[in-house]
């Protein structure tokens, strides 16, 4: 044994997991369903899918044990795969692997199987009884995922006809009753875990300490933060007001009378629904400067925050020098190699700031962190039933998750934890959060039901940990139903089961299929990736006029669609000469959104491989790439049945949706800036309730289009018009 490996197997040891390994085993194999809970850091990820391996490998059964243990996220599936290769002193791809969207290594003899959620359930899709799999484990089960949770119910069933398969649910909070009754009483065994104190400074105690001033002003330094505040504060939506108005209340009830003038005369400035990038610099310089060695982790909502903040702290003289900090981030949509450098030492006298979103609350382990900065936010879709419409906005965190970021802080000495709101907000968090099965709309989900043949939607989902709203049910089936996935019957249609293997909202599915058949994927391929991602048109406050000014430029034909496919080619363009972020700044675009959206591009791309509707060559894709008047055809086919129509009165044109009656446009909508639009039709990608209802994204369609690739027609029509196509769409109906 080297050195190495013994130091490694004296790390594990240590583990608190490690500690109960006998009662792990035996309660895994002497029950069919066993929950594991304990505090994160404690080793459940990277313990207990090898002590089952191990003990697997020395028992008679050891030639065919085959254990697949999920993730909720690709990147937490890589890091620990390589992490426990790495414990066992062996390359990932032996006895370790792991599989996610695209990416993969696993080997002959591999007999641990790392995979997000959604690999697993693609795996039920070709093979329902999971033949051969003597172990799943699902990793996270306290996040209530909707893959997460629907998976539960398709294991439920599955353990009912596989009696010797085990299934072991992991959790990072106690909340492990729920999942126990769920199992028909199963099993719960806590892993008591260690964690120095951590010291809890909020607001209130921040402002005292620091000496740092809020205003009205210095909290709005982010334009994006803004443009969410503006929305989100009008919006109606019940959490979010309960929480707004607590606030308002409890700040005006809460005695600080043991604070400072100032800050009370601070707090009273406080914008709860902005995150302050000000103070998080003032704080990091706080600590910088003041307190002791250990590395700092900061919690934002997304990577679209935490690139912005990471510009803004690469440009201060004590954040951005090297040579006493190393700035790092960790997200989601980060390249692996980047990823490793996470859990690096930095070089003494370096301090270490990671600038996080949750995926570090849990799934992520940061050894050295001593100190937390917590905005006290997560991004999360909010739908709502009643009004058919959802948005992804930055909310108030759960208590629970609020002590998990600041359990971060105490893994290797007493830490600190600064929280960027006052107590009595926190006070006002819900327990727990609202499992996401409840808060999105559930279409995609839909079409995996009926693709794994799992029965009638409604039954189904009857049966999850916690069920949606019938309504929110029947609207999802009825969106189906209208955009030809599902047929009357509420079966799969030939473009559902095609949308069905594409991980992704169905309008977005649906542009990419007729991008692909009528060989015009390129700026499909844009415009799907764009509207994937946070819109990459910024519109600062300050400067709005000349943001929309740029925009304009890239729009001629009444879409704010192909004014985006125009933008990232010309992104593109510079980009090959090394100057794509001066490209952006002058054109008032966003340079990592622009990033995002080569690289979504591209695993767009190989998803529509492996549904066969694209060759290799993708050059023959894109024959008609330059035909303005099929991309609209396609984006309508997309959007449908979002429309409105365009009311000419004179001069001017006004909109009108069914639904909503008279609707007006986004300002930054190139759409929004021309008095006429000649055009009967405007399709649209979103609409917000604020007040009136507001259009998001637009492109003007013809009559023949919308007949064409819309759905609101006699079939009549149809076959009239199909005649005409020489059958081309018949694909679809
Ligand atoms: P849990 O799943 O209970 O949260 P893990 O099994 O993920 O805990 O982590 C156990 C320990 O192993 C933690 O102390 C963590 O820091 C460490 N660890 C996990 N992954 C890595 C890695 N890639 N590099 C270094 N240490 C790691
Ligand atoms: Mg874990």
């Amino acid at each position: 044994e080297s050195p190495d490996g013994r130091k490694m197997l004296e790390f594990r040891r240590n583990l608190p997991a490690y500690k109960e390994k006998n009662r792990l085993l035996a309660a895994i194999s002497q029950n069919q369903v066993v929950i594991i809970s304990g505090e994160t850091g404690c080793g459940k990820t990277t313990q207990v899918p090898q002590f089952i391996l191990e003990s697997e490998i020395t028992s008679v059964r050891g030639a065919v044990c085959s254990i697949i243990c999920t993730q909720p996220r690709r990147i937490s599936a890589m890091s620990v795969s390589e992490r426990v290769a790495s414990e066992r002193g062996e390359k990932l791809g032996e006895s370790v692997g792991y599989k996610v969207r695209l990416e993969g290594m696993k080997g002959r003899d591999t007999r641990l199987l790392f995979c997000t959620t959604g690999i697993l359930l693609r795996r039920l899709l070709v093979d329902r009884n999971l033949k051969g799999v003597t172990h799943v484990i699902v990793d996270e089960v306290h996040e209530r995922g909707m893959n997460e949770d629907f998976l539960l119910i398709v294991l439920k069933d599955l353990l009912s006809r596989r009696l010797e398969l085990r299934l072991v649910l992991m959790s990072a909070t106690l909340d492990a009753e729920l999942f126990s009754s769920y199992f028909g009483g199963a099993t719960v065994i806590n892993i008591p875990g260690f964690t120095y104190p951590v010291r809890t400074h909020f607001l209130e105690d921040i402002l005292d300490m620091t000496g740092y001033r809020l205003t009205p002003y210095n909290q709005i330094d982010d334009y994006g933060q803004e443009k969410m505040w503006k929305m989100s504060k009008q919006a109606p939506r019940k959490r979010k007001s309960q929480i707004a108005s607590a606030v308002e209340d409890t700040l005006k009830a809460a005695n600080f009378n043991e604070y400072s003038s100032q800050t009370r005369e601070s707090l009273s400035c406080w914008n709860p629904d902005c995150i302050g990038f000000n103070l998080i610099e003032y704080v990091l310089c706080y600590i910088c400067e003041k307190e002791r060695p250990g590395a700092v982790l900061v919690f934002m909502t997304g990577w679209d925050d935490i690139n912005s903040l990471n510009d803004k702290l690469q440009a201060n003289r004590i954040l951005g020098d090297p040579t006493r900090v190393l700035l790092l981030t960790c997200h989601g949509s980060m390249a692996s190699s980047e990823q490793r450098l996470i859990f690096d030492e930095p070089e003494s006298g370096v301090r270490k700031i990671v600038l996080a979103t949750n995926i570090a609350e849990t799934s992520i382990t940061i050894n050295d962190v001593v100190f937390v900065i917590d905005c006290g936010k997560a991004k999360e879709t909010s739908y709502d039933a009643l009004n058919n419409t959802s948005c992804l906005l930055p909310s108030w965190i759960s208590k629970v998750s609020a002590q998990q970021r600041r359990g971060r802080a105490g893994r290797v000495q007493p830490g600190e934890c600064y929280r960027l709101y006052p107590r009595c907000v926190y006070d006002a968090f819900a327990e727990y959060q609202l499992p996401e099965i409840l808060r999105t709309p559930l279409q995609s989900l839909c079409l995996q039901i009926k693709s794994l043949r799992l029965g009638t939607i409604a039954e189904f989902l009857s049966r999850a940990l916690q069920s949606p709203e019938l309504l929110a049910v029947q609207n999802a089936i009825e969106y189906l139903k209208i955009i030809g996935a599902l047929d009357h019957n509420e079966e799969l249609t030939v473009l559902g089961q095609y949308l069905a293997m594409l991980p992704m909202e169905p309008k977005l599915g649906k542009m990419l299929i007729l991008g692909a058949i009528f060989n015009c994927l390129e700026p499909v391929l844009t415009i799907v990736a764009g509207l994937s991602v946070r819109d990459p048109f910024l519109a600062p406050m300050d400067k709005k006029d000349l943001a929309e000014a740029a925009k304009s430029q890239f729009s001629h034909d009444y879409s704010d669609h192909l004014a985006l496919v125009r933008a990232f080619e010309g992104w593109k363009d510079a980009e090959r000469g090394l100057a794509g972020y001066e490209y952006c700044w002058k054109n008032f675009l966003s340079a990592p959104s622009m990033k995002v959206i080569d690289s979504l591009r591209k695993e767009f791309l190989s998803l529509l491989k492996d549904t066969g509707l694209v060759d290799c060559d993708t050059s023959i894709c894109n024959a008609w790439g330059r035909d303005e008047r099929l991309i609209r055809a396609v984006i309508c086919y997309g959007l449908y049945p979002g429309i409105s129509s365009i009311v000419q009165n004179g001069k001017s044109s006004s909109l009108k949706t069914m639904e909503d009656g008279q609707v007006f446009l986004y300002s930054n909508s190139v759409n929004a800036r021309e008095s006429e639009i000649p055009y009967p039709w405007l399709v649209f990608n979103e609409k917000m309730k604020v007040n009136s209802v507001f259009l998001k994204d637009s492109t003007a369609v013809s009559d023949s289009v919308l007949l064409l690739f819309g759905g609101s027609i006699s079939q009549g029509e149809i076959d009239g018009h199909l005649k005409m196509m020489g059958g081309y769409l018949e694909f679809f109906m």
